[in-house]
């Protein structure tokens, strides 16, 4: 791409943002973009999941991101979105540069987490593998679609401690003022890095579009800083490159609100950097802030939505309990037991202690913490969320299959296989011992349970 197939009015203020840098900037237009992925620490890091990381680095040609020890960059024709570890949840194809936001952020085990702009999923991901899986992660869509799409990736990644929401951010700052430890915004802009990635981009950005953008952010900021505990922080991040939506948002918000102190702001530009470029501001609410005084009312929104407990919660949970003990005797379930419609979820325990089920109702909530099971007449069904979230060796029965087998590829298509006849009921089925899901065997046959959606390594919309 040239400077000329730039907008002329974009161009003119990155001049005058940059001066005499600008035409080491423009000129990274004609550079190929970066691509990366990032291990997913909650499965690359023990056991079969270590070795197939190593040999991820080798059959990829992967080099380190600077910013972010589980990054890595990797070249064309390189497809590692194509491969079996990738639909494992090995890893998470991401843009280099959106690697520092959650590194800045720096979540710790045990916290309680808000990404308020969350799909597809990079930033959540890596959140969740920051705080090791422990603690409380809510995750927010706005879109419903895209939504959908972060669930998915939360439940390849073996995610077990995250509520995927779908709500406007000032529906979660009613319900939820001053309970998270650490937010992230990664807010929706007007997507200057993404030129190279997307020329699409190019012809939705205008002047106009900046400034509704940057009203939008400042929209979002504020119901942000509603739902920061004192004491707690707060990343901001954009993939674009203008004032308006990164410094000058940082400026008003610290105006606005005295207890808002900016820590630190960061750009990550193409041309000085290996990365399509990024915005990053780390923020800390003072502790005994006047903001205790802001808190704001909370719904009472009850709808259709709710999460039934009680009795019958009590019976799918035993009846999950009892399946659970024969076919999954390494594992111990947490969480607290909410149900769905027919879809039983363990909620992430920090939820109910520091809050309550209530603030659920209401709430379109695509994830309540871990998919367990969907319950059928008289009998479980185990989620596929669940599988993915499973260590090695924790079901009853399990059937691998090499990575560079043909099988595995006749399982991702959706295929049943030919199993060893002794094989009966539900088992798991990995790749190079990392779970993909569930099968169940009967008669030498493994029949097939991958959720539709998710067959024949369909190229995810995960990168941003
Ligand atoms: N954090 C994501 C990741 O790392 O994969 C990318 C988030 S993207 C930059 C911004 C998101 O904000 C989009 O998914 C978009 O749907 C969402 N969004 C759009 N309008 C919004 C609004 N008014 N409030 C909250 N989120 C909004």
């Amino acid at each position: 791409m040239t400077e000329e197939q730039l907008p002329a009015a974009y161009t003119t203020a990155m001049r005058e943002l940059l001066g005499k840098e600008a035409d080491a900037f423009l000129e990274s237009y004609n550079a190929r973009r970066t691509q990366g992925l990032r291990f997913n620490t909650l499965k690359s890091l023990h056991g079969s999941g270590s070795k197939a990381a190593e040999h991820t680095v080798s059959l990829f040609g992967l080099t380190p991101v600077p910013w972010c020890p589980s990054g890595y960059y990797y070249e064309e024709p390189a497809r590692p979105g194509r491969h079996p570890y990738h639909t494992a949840g090995l890893y998470y194809i991401q843009e280099p540069s959106a690697m520092s936001a959650a590194e800045l952020l720096a979540p710790l085990p045990g916290e309680t987490v808000l990404d308020l702009a969350a799909a597809p999923g990079g930033k959540t991901t890596h959140l969740a593998a920051l705080m090791q899986g422990k603690g409380l992660l809510v995750s927010n869509e706005i879109h419903p679609e895209r939504a959908k799409i972060l669930a998915e990736n939360v439940e390849r990644l073996g995610i077990s401690h995250a509520l995927v929401t779908s709500s406007t951010p000032g529906e979660l700052s009613r319900r939820f003022p001053e309970v998270f430890d650490k937010i992230m915004l990664d807010a929706p802009c007007s997507g200057e890095g993404m030129f190279r990635k997307d020329p699409s981009a190019i012809t939705e950005w205008s002047p106009g579009h900046v400034e509704m953008c940057a009203a939008r952010q400042w929209d979002i900021l504020q119901d942000a800083y509603l739902m920061l505990k004192p004491g707690g922080s707060m990343v901001y991040s954009t993939c674009t490159f203008n004032a308006s939506e990164n410094e000058e948002n940082m400026a008003r918000l610290i105006e606005t609100y005295p207890d808002m102190e900016l820590i630190t702001e960061k750009r990550l530009w193409p041309h000085l950097e290996k990365g399509e470029g990024h915005f990053v501001a780390l923020l800390r609410k003072k502790a005994a802030a006047e903001a205790a005084q802001i808190r704001s009312k909370r719904s009472s929104n009850r709808g259709k939505h709710a999460p039934k407990t009680g009795s019958s919660v009590r019976e799918a949970y035993q009846q999950f309990q009892a399946w659970a003990s024969a076919e999954l005797p390494g594992f111990s379930a947490h969480g607290v037991p909410v149900l769905f419609g027919e879809s039983l979820y363990l909620l992430p325990e920090l939820f109910s202690q520091t809050l309550h089920t209530g603030l659920l109702e209401g709430l379109k909530v695509p994830r309540a913490g871990l998919h367990a099971a969907h319950l059928k007449k008289n009998r479980i069904e185990p989620a596929h969320a669940l599988a993915m979230a499973l260590q090695p060796g924790q079901a009853a029965r399990s059937y691998d299959m090499e990575a560079d087998s043909p099988s595995i590829y006749a399982w991702l298509r959706g295929e049943s296989l030919p199993v060893p006849p002794e094989l009966h009921g539900w088992t798991l089925v990995t790749v190079d011992g990392l779970p993909v899901g569930w099968g169940k065997a009967s008669s030498g046959q493994l029949k097939n349970h991958l959720p539709k959606g998710l067959r024949i390594l369909k190229a995810n919309i995960e990168e941003q």
